[in-house]
């Protein structure tokens, strides 16, 4: 493999300079294909309908031709780079366009041609069009992010079990696959692996027999675990893409992220390792920051000292006051205070972004909370999203889209601390 790299890298370099000198440069982003996202679409679920998305390196380019940061949220109708090079056919064969010795990869390439036009991506053959479609990570991959599904199987199973050395959410049989995501999300390719390492404990506020304040909207009965679940899964799914160690402790394993605007209410969730959820207030918070205790001594033997724990809740006050986000910190931790500072003051300029000078009074607050009480962990901050009960808070949770902003929010704040 690495010999077929170092062919293709140096088939590219002189087709560059080749491109250079005749001022036909293939490898111009001109050249690479582009594609109108959906509505709902993330990076990986657009890359995954051209085939491109079981490879990491793919997602990295995809972030890197398009100039995007890694926590962009793509914007439905636009219009994105794609991976993937249109390279002139030469009417021969693959081998001798690509000037491959590797017999595999150009069969590899012709049968991800032959594909994109049974599944209508493309209308053409290469072979009379002439414009073979190059995946990028025919290319370019590096070996350490090899494939993460098409894997060898030798390959698969060093994924894995590193995944699960590792703790937190664990893929299955090392092809990236979350259930807890649910079917539409589950799929979670590596994007970068700039959180290796990191562990995070995130908590979704009540669940179980408790399922937190509630407010009505439309006929329907917003329950604040339900939003609290989503917004936290979100932010889970943005974690674990980067290569972190993360742990949802509240669990729903039929809901994954949800795009509905009115989520059901239900009673089925359990804390990690599948434990029912007490009904008394006091056992039920003891269950987690317990649970939590455990997982931060296991990983602290482990040499991870970087862990933070985030709990999230959208509380209710009365009807007509608007609640921007509250951020608590743990009373005389630096460290604590510190995070809920970052994170006040990343969401401050998010919204300014937003909505030019209108008032944001989100406010930042030590407070004796049991979460911030009682783990050992102390880079704990606990958030309160919004009013349940309040018509322009609804607006902020029963949006998809806008749960999202406050999960790429969050991710933007915890990872540039
Ligand atoms: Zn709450």
């Amino acid at each position: 493999m690495n010999y077929t790299r170092n062919i293709l890298l140096a088939l590219f370099c002189l087709v560059f300079q080749r491109a250079v000198l005749t001022g036909q440069n293939h490898f111009q982003p001109k050249n690479c294909m582009t594609v109108v996202a959906r509505s709902g679409e993330d990076v990986p679920l657009l890359l995954q309908r051209y085939g491109l998305s079981d490879f990491s390196c793919n997602i990295t380019q995809f972030f890197k031709i398009n100039k995007l940061r890694e926590d962009y949220r793509l914007k439905s109708g636009a219009t994105y780079k794609l991976p993937l090079w249109v390279i002139p056919y030469n009417g021969k064969s693959i081998r001798t366009t690509l000037q491959l010795e590797d017999w595999q990869t150009a069969k590899r390439i012709e049968t991800f041609n032959k594909n994109a036009v049974k599944q209508g991506l493309r209308s053409d053959n290469f072979i009379e069009s002439k414009k073979l479609w190059v995946p990028f990570h025919e290319i370019n991959c590096e070996e350490s992010e090899a494939p993460v599904a098409a894997a060898k199987p030798g390959q698969a199973k060093l994924v894995a079990e590193g995944d699960i050395a590792a703790g937190g959410e664990t893929s299955a049989k090392g092809n990236r696959v979350f259930p807890i995501f649910g079917p539409k999300y589950a799929k979670t390719p590596l994007a970068s692996s700039r959180l290796k390492g990191k562990v995070f404990y995130l908590i979704s506020g009540h669940g179980g027999p408790d399922s937190g304040a509630q407010g009505k909207r439309a006929g329907h009965t917003l329950c604040e675990d339900e939003y609290a679940y989503d917004v936290t899964l979100r932010l889970l799914r943005l974690l674990v893409s980067h290569g972190a160690t993360a742990y949802m402790i509240v669990r729903d394993v039929n809901d994954g992220i949800r795009d509905d605007n009115f989520l059901s209410c239900d009673k089925d969730e359990v804390v990690w390792g599948n434990l029912t959820i007490p009904r008394g207030q006091k056992e039920r918070l003891e269950q987690r920051t317990e649970l939590i205790n455990q997982l931060t001594a296991k990983h602290l033997r482990a040499g991870q000292r970087d862990q933070t724990v985030i709990e999230i809740h959208v509380d209710s006050r009365s009807q007509d006051s608007k609640t921007d986000v509250f951020f608590y910190y743990r009373p005389e931790s630096a460290e604590s205070k510190d995070l809920a500072h970052h994170i006040h003051r990343t969401f401050l300029e998010k919204y300014l972004k937003l909505r030019g000078q209108r008032g944001y009074n989100g406010s930042v607050t030590p407070r004796y909370l049991h979460t911030l009480e009682a783990t050992t962990c102390q880079r704990a901050v606990y958030i309160e999203l919004a009013n349940i009960k309040n018509d322009w808070d609804q607006q902020r949770l029963v949006i998809k889209n806008n749960r999202q902003a406050v999960a790429n929010w969050l991710f933007h704040a915890l990872t540039t601390h």
